[in-house]
């Protein structure tokens, strides 16, 4: 029978994760001024460390990722350029299409593979030189909807090299790049050395409660900064959060192979379990992804699953995504995979 749960493990994002007693009390005493003006002492050292972090020279925080890839887009082109992005991208896939509606760019994709890599020749071919002209490349890494895939410094320098030798600039969406750092056994900045403007998440794997940061030139985050007062991303006493997510940047790290080491034993527990086909792209970071076979409902899993104290979402009807973070310990990840195994021989039963 169900087992009576009093904690929930909350496998659907890296996003829900709350804050630490550690992270709150750093909270609580942070200094802060008007960021408007500059004068945020905690969103400066933030944004100082965070460039350090990956190797550029100026960063700016934001309030989310979706506003740092719209705020890097409006920054690098004009009205009427193009932005060339992946297939499964979540620029082109969860942001609204914000580039085209808020931007005027016209958005062209080229397909990712299941691993979330880019075959440089299609990228070659859908670069176009006059009306609209390429402007931007943007690569994600790790890659969401292709198994949170980390997509290795080789992959990136050959598309760079393309886009270098066109001035075409190289954005890298790495919302977790710290987790794909983390899987390379890299260091931050070197992964994203060839590119032109980073962003990163510090709400997802890092833990914090909120904001992104984009990451370039001197001269690019202060065009940026323009930007960003634009589409309403300019915050005052933002050091209230800023400090939270500079004890994320800065205790949190390390510890990301943790979740990758629980996100694999998670695949193992499922694999082999009845009607489950798990990603091909394999599992490098923190996301386990698997198809559920056409005779079992996604919904009846995820509310079965749910009924005993396991959340998790689903990217289609019948593609279920689980992801590991700091708030699920090894101990969770054996309890979940349990559930899991009962779920879904009880659904096998009632099919057979
Ligand atoms: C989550 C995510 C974003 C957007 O971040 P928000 O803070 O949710 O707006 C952008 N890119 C990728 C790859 C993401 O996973």
């Amino acid at each position: 029978m169900i087992e009576n749960m009093n904690n929930i493990i909350d496998l659907r994002s890296d996003t829900v994760t709350k804050p630490s007693q550690d992270m709150r009390l750093a909270i609580q005493t942070a200094d802060v001024g008007d960021d408007h003006s500059g004068e945020d002492p905690s969103v400066n050292r933030l944004e100082s460390v965070a460039a350090e972090f990956t190797g550029k020279e100026a960063a700016l925080y934001v309030p989310s990722g979706t506003m740092s890839n719209l705020v890097a887009l409006l920054t690098h082109c004009q009205r009427g350029d193009e932005v060339i992005t992946g297939s499964e991208s979540h620029i082109s896939n969860h942001e609204g299409m914000g580039a085209f509606v808020l931007g005027g760019f016209s958005v062209r994709t080229v397909t990712n593979d299941f691993r979330g890599r880019i075959n440089p020749l299609d990228i070659r071919e859908a670069c176009r030189t006059e009306w609209p002209t390429t402007k931007v490349i943007c690569l994600e890494n790790t890659h969401n909807r292709c198994g949170g895939s980390a997509i290795p410094k080789s992959e990136i320098a050959e598309i760079s090299a393309l886009a270098r030798e066109r001035g075409i600039q190289l954005h890298i969406d790495g919302a977790r790049i710290a987790n794909a750092a983390v899987a390379l056994e890299t260091d931050v900045a070197s992964l994203v050395d060839d590119a032109d403007s980073v962003s990163f998440c510090f709400s997802k794997g890092l833990g914090a409660p909120v904001g992104s940061v984009l990451c370039g030139t001197q001269d690019f985050i202060k065009e940026a900064r323009h930007n960003r007062r634009l589409v309403g991303g300019a915050m005052r006493q933002s050091g209230v959060i800023a400090e939270g997510a500079y004890y994320a940047l800065t205790h949190n790290f390390d510890r990301l192979a943790e979740d990758h080491e629980n996100a694999q034993l998670l695949r193992q527990r499922i694999e082999g379990l009845p009607g489950v086909t798990l990603d091909p792209a394999g599992c490098d970071t923190n996301l386990v992804f698997f198809e559920l076979d056409s005779q079992f409902s996604g919904d009846v899993f995820r509310s079965r699953l749910s009924e005993r104290g396991v959340r998790c979402s689903g990217t289609s009807k019948q593609r279920v995504r689980m992801v590991c973070h700091l708030d699920v310990s090894k101990t969770d990840i054996e309890r979940a995979a349990k559930f899991i195994g009962q779920v879904l021989h009880e659904m096998e039963d009632e099919s057979s």
